[in-house]
């Protein structure tokens, strides 16, 4: 995903550099990237915003030793949140008022049906993300308001929006319909659209250029496990199955949500414990996973505590695995033949437990780990399977907010590239 370069002589050709902004409810992420290298040029986050304890935490790295920087107290809103980054960047001397900034590429978490690339976003591309957060309720709100700020600092620049649910929506009908009444779920736009979609386009294509081929040569299972966990099945570059649904909260077992569970379980809840629908949610969605099932809900504190000799991480950490060796059974099944599993995000770059657990017994679908290989610790893209294996595991680090760049960056040089405005208000149906 080269970006295609920007005209000699055109006004654009300074104009190379991405802002990376992933707006959450109460903080905001984000990172200047220089997309001549694709490097970074600062890192930030602004967190517990609107509470009394709001901190942000900024680190240049244009110098030598990267030094965080760290500003405390009260962090009103979200547009109050950009411009305190916005001072940090600036006293860089990387001012968001710069005409070398490109583009701002904002993380949308729920794209529906309708979008299904990388949108530069207009009045019409906003009112459809609104439509959507009867869909997206906790994600959708957040990412509006961090476009529309953004919008208010720099209404001059393309904002692109790069959707979470998009890698997905090359799913077979067979793969994203649940079976429910049709009517029903057309009705509410009910049926899987799958999440972390750039999470899973980025690892897939890494773990292809790792095995020495191109995408649409390979079959991939990637397993995206941080705190929010979530598998695909990547065939020939495109996802023909992903364990999210309409929700984050199908699948694997995460840090705080149960992944899959009988639907009958949310009946029983309310008619036999007597909870509300919200009860619910907050139990499914932030009191279950591995922190409902053990207390803890870093894979690092449940490897310490089974160290230590503790039953209940133990079966946490048991109940963990075996739904993912259920899964990677599942997508082995769905591709027919699979070229590499690859494990990435937080527990699946660091935690060699959880890895060679997961691929333990699986020798019969191809799947051996090294486990010298697998100990090592790199941040880089690598094999952690023995020469002889059939199928390749791998580790591959995952960067979204590279790939937003990317993805943001080729979208508005592409226009400029043909000479072409911007296509502003540009909307894939
Ligand atoms: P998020 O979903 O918040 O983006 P990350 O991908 O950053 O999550 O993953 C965070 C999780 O990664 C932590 O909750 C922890 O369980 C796990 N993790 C991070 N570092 C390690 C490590 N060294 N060993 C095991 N697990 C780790």
């Amino acid at each position: 995903m080269t970006p295609t370069p920007v005209k000699e002589g055109s006004a654009a050709v300074q104009a190379r550099r991405v802002l990376v902004l992933n707006s959450g409810s109460s903080s905001v992420k984000y990172q200047l990237l220089d997309m001549n290298d694709r490097s970074r040029l600062a890192i930030g986050l602004v967190e517990r915003i609107g509470e009394e304890t709001s901190r942000l935490l900024h680190t240049p790295l244009t110098g030598g030793d990267a030094e965080t920087r760290e500003r405390t107290g009260r962090i009103a809103d979200h547009a109050a949140a950009l411009k305190t980054a916005a001072e940090e960047l600036a006293a860089d001397g990387l001012g968001l008022d710069s005409p070398e900034l490109a583009a701002i590429g904002h993380r949308v978490v729920h794209g529906g049906l309708r979008f299904t690339r990388p949108t530069v976003i207009t009045d019409e591309v906003l009112t459809e993300i609104e439509r959507l957060v009867p869909v997206a309720p906790l994600h959708n709100p957040a990412n509006i308001t961090g476009i529309r700020t953004a919008q208010a600092l720099r209404p001059d620049l393309p904002q692109v929006a790069v959707f979470d649910t998009a890698f997905h929506t090359t799913m077979p009908e067979y793969a994203a319909r649940y079976a429910i009444d049709v009517e029903t779920a057309d009705a509410h736009r009910i049926r899987r659209y799958g999440f972390h979609g750039t999470s899973h386009a980025y690892v897939s294509r890494k773990a292809a250029e790792l095995l020495g081929r191109t995408p649409e040569e390979v079959n991939v299972i990637v397993l995206h496990l941080g705190n929010g966990a979530s598998a695909s099945a990547v065939a020939a570059g495109r996802c023909v199955e992903t364990s999210m649904g309409l929700t984050p909260l199908e699948g694997l077992v995460m840090g705080t949500r149960s992944g899959d569970i009988d639907p009958a379980v949310t009946f029983h809840l309310k008619r036999v414990a007597g909870m509300s629908t919200d009860e619910i949610d907050v139990l499914l969605n932030k009191r279950s996973g591995l922190l409902g099932l053990c207390g803890d809900n870093d894979m690092r504190e449940i490897r310490r505590r089974i160290d230590e000799g503790d039953e209940r991480a133990a079966l946490a950490f048991d109940i963990y695995v075996h739904r993912l060796k259920k899964y990677i059974g599942a997508y082995s099944a769905v591709l027919g033949r699979v070229d590499a599993v690859v494990f990435t995000a937080g527990v699946g770059e660091n935690s060699a437990p959880v890895r060679e657990a997961a691929i333990a017994g699986l020798e019969e679908l191809g799947l051996v780990v090294d486990a010298g290989l697998n100990a090592v610790r790199s941040g880089e893209p690598r094999l952690i399977s023995p020469n002889y294996a059939r199928v390749a595991v791998a580790v591959v680090p995952t960067d979204e907010e590279l790939e937003i760049a990317d993805q943001a960056f080729a979208l508005v040089g592409r226009a400029e590239s043909a000479g072409q405005e911007v296509p502003v208000g540009q909307v894939d149906n």
